[in-house]
């Protein structure tokens, strides 16, 4: 089987869930296609960040003619050189654009940024163009499943009222209610009516009062068993970090996420040092920055994104170096319904899962722009089907509603 074509289309529409509660944004999905000479095409999702879309089109040049089982050996191929000599079938000498593609020094030879997160999504549409080809479902291709159903915890950011109690516990009550056993605050919305200054990576003493204070409150309302976790943002100094963490430790949180900003691994592990909240990180990772952070003991639990990491069998290598540290991961999650089922395909052959992240469920199109024969969630949970691949079809009539200006339907 070869790979013949791989194309993108970009839906848009409103953002109902926002940080901080906002309600009033919108925002791009991109789907991914990648077809084969077989007759049979896998779909994938990238973010809708900037350059993904370029460097998915450089893709289509380095792929194209290539075999989609070799997917591995192509994207280390392209993310990391190799040396002479060079694969017979790798591309050489300037690609379309303009851009030169050099086996052991790519411009696109680099492990960061765009180029992986595209790498991400066409990682996706490659393994449910495997699993459509071999008639299997994709955890069969990451190592088979521990688990038939994949919890999902919920980012909640903070009601839009932050300083009406009766929004917090509302909030708190209806993820109760809808079945879901985990979710998120952001601390940096919290009590965003108590910064004083927005550069100083200070946490003040009255904002942190009041991030217990309304988190208290959700504890209040969901009990004393529901797991909460907080997120940072990548926001603040370390003094404060460790003030904010020891001023939460009585609630009980299942974690403190990225602290300190990303760029030392010493700071974070500092804070890790001195607070009894176990320390999340690595939203925007790929596996050697999660190396980084483990062998500084800077982090308790792993939390790779299938859109950033360099896609589903990626998620599958950090989790696996995750449980040889003896950690759990949890797979941060700012994707539509198809990085969901992708990410969850890679929880279910996962044995140290924790929880996978969903933003969405106040906006029905993101989380339904593929289908299945059975519900994104149910009882808080994604739950696997025996379906080939990653199992989805596109929903041609609500994507055809979301395009974005100058985009074709791609299936
Ligand atoms: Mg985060």
């Amino acid at each position: 089987m070869k790979i013949t074509d791989i194309r993108t289309m970009r839906l848009w529409g409103p953002r109902h869930h926002g940080v901080g509660g906002g309600t009033g944004a919108k925002i791009g999905k991109v789907i991914v296609r990648v077809d084969s000479d077989a007759g049979i095409y896998g779909l994938g999702e990238v973010d809708d960040f900037v350059g993904v879309r370029q460097a998915v089109a450089y893709m289509r040049d380095y792929f194209r003619g290539r075999d989609p089982f070799a997917a591995s050996a192509i994207f280390s191929e392209m993310l990391y050189g190799t040396p002479a000599p060079h694969p017979e079938n790798s591309p050489h000498g300037v690609m379309r654009g303009g851009m030169s593609a050099v086996g052991m020094c790519s411009p696109t030879a680099t492990p960061w940024g765009p180029v992986v997160w595209a790498a991400s999504g066409v990682d996706m549409a490659l393994l449910d163009l495997a699993g459509k080809a071999l008639q299997t479902p994709a955890y069969n291709l990451l190592g088979g499943a521990f688990r038939d159903r994949v919890r999902v915890y919920l980012d909640r950011s903070s009601p839009a009222e932050i300083s009406k109690p009766t929004a917090w516990r509302k909030m708190a009550r209806d993820v109760v209610d809808s079945g879901f056993t985990q979710m998120k605050f952001d601390i940096d919305f919290m009590a965003s009516d108590c910064v004083s200054d927005v550069w100083n990576r200070a946490l003040p003493l009255k904002q942190i009062n009041r991030i217990v204070d309304r988190l208290g409150l959700v504890r209040e309302a969901v009990g004393p068993d529901f797991e909460i976790c907080v997120d940072c943002h990548m926001q603040y100094n370390v003094p404060d970090a460790v003030r904010v963490s020891n001023a939460l430790e009585p609630l009980n949180l299942l974690w403190l996420e990225d602290p300190t900003p990303i760029t030392n691994p010493d700071s974070c592990a500092e804070v890790r040092s001195r607070t009894r909240i176990p320390i999340c990180v690595g939203e925007m990772f790929i596996a050697e920055q999660f190396r980084l952070f483990v062998d500084h003991r800077a982090c308790d639990i792993l939390h790779p994104d299938v859109l950033f990491c360099g896609g589903p069998r990626e998620l599958r290598r950090i989790a696996d170096y995750a449980e040889l540290n003896h950690r759990p991961v949890a797979f941060h999650g700012n994707g539509g319904a198809l990085a969901t089922i992708a990410a969850a395909h890679a929880a279910a052959a996962s044995r140290n899962f924790l929880g996978l992240e969903y933003h969405f469920i106040e906006t029905p199109w993101i989380g339904g722009y593929v289908q299945r024969d059975v519900p994104l969630f149910t009882d808080g949970h994604v739950v696997l089907t025996d379906e080939p691949g990653l199992g989805v079809r596109l929903n041609r009539e609500l994507c055809r509603k979301h395009l974005a200006p100058g985009e074709e339907l791609i299936a």
